[in-house]
């Protein structure tokens, strides 16, 4: 919510979280303690083929668990992460901790398909960004092409040629790329065929309701003609899948399927995914 108010967001989270109780500099500190705490955590959500239902990747998703305050969204402390420049440590962060605990699921024999992990524009911008995942990646030993990095459409806009220049980086380390929460941005359609981009995640406000299927179809078709693959995020309901598996969306990520699940809980459902060979039967379970 926080990060489509733009311009003025501050000021709306310190009046936000004063309401909670949380002054905007408690956030501040908090946050610069938090990661030597370890108060972080990734919960990862599933990604499904929507023609098979089988697991295609995870998505990595941050959670801070306050000692006093409880869960934090990341939507509330990624923006002051940002202002601070805290980002920078806490990206590196979350690169790190999804390539040490996917890379350990995998070598425990966990037939563990992509992560995707999200890239805040602070960090996308920073010069050091292509040899900082390269760093990271090497020193785990995890496989490029196992992860996806996921920007927004409002980064990939902002300098174009500089961010072709890193998304082309990305690519030669073998790197997947995501542009996320398409449709709310300003892309340039003009750019876009430009991108070295694999999939386009269609934002959950086109997924929530039918109005939109013109253009979830629109975007679908768009995707296919310039190589991509289209993800809708937000699936929630059987009705909504249905409409995408007609428009031909190829992959979905939402409640209907997963919530974002704490590492054990995406071991069992890894286990159990593989015993079924199917997401819709485990989740209904
Ligand atoms: P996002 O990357 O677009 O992630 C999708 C968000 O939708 C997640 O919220 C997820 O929990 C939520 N979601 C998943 N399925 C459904 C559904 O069926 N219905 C609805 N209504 N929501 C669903 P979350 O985890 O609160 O994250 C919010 C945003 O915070 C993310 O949006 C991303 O922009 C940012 N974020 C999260 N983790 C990180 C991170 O590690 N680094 C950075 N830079 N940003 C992050
Ligand atoms: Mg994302
Ligand atoms: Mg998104
Ligand atoms: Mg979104």
């Amino acid at each position: 919510v926080a990060k489509e108010r733009g311009g003025d967001s501050i000021q709306m989270y310190s009046y936000e979280l004063n309401e909670r109780g949380m002054s905007l500099l408690e956030l501040e500190n908090g946050l610069r303690k938090a990661l030597e705490r370890e108060e972080f955590t990734l919960v990862y959500q599933p990604q499904v083929d929507l023609r098979t239902l089988n697991i295609v990747g995870v998505e990595a998703l941050i959670r801070w668990c306050h000692p006093e305050r409880g869960m934090i969204s990341p939507l509330d402390f990624i923006p002051v992460a940002e202002e601070t420049g805290l980002i920078h440590s806490l990206g590196e962060w979350v690169l790190r901790q999804a390539c040490r605990e996917i890379g350990g699921l995998r070598s425990e024999g966990y037939s563990i398909p992509r992560v995707a992990v999200n890239l805040s524009g602070v960090q996308f911008r920073d010069a050091g960004i292509v040899r900082l995942v390269g760093d990271v990646l090497r020193e785990q030993q995890f496989p490029a092409d196992r992860m996806e990095l996921e920007i927004t459409e409002s980064m990939a806009m902002y300098k174009v040629e500089q961010v072709m220049e890193k998304l082309e980086a990305f690519k030669r380390m073998g790197l997947s790329l995501a542009l996320d929460d398409f449709g709310t941005g300003y892309s340039s359609l003009g750019y876009l065929h430009r991108f070295p981009i694999d999939t386009l995640k269609i934002d959950k406000s086109f997924i929530s309701t039918t109005e939109h299927s013109a253009i979830v179809g629109a975007v679908t078709a768009m995707a296919e003609s310039l190589k991509m693959t289209v993800l809708a995020e937000g699936v929630e309901k059987p009705a909504q899948l249905q409409t995408l598996q007609e428009l031909g969306c190829d992959y979905g990520q939402g409640y209907l399927f997963s919530k974002p699940l704490t590492l054990s809980e995406l071991k069992e459902v890894l286990a159990d995914h593989t015993r079924y060979g199917n997401i819709s039967e485990v989740s209904s379970r």
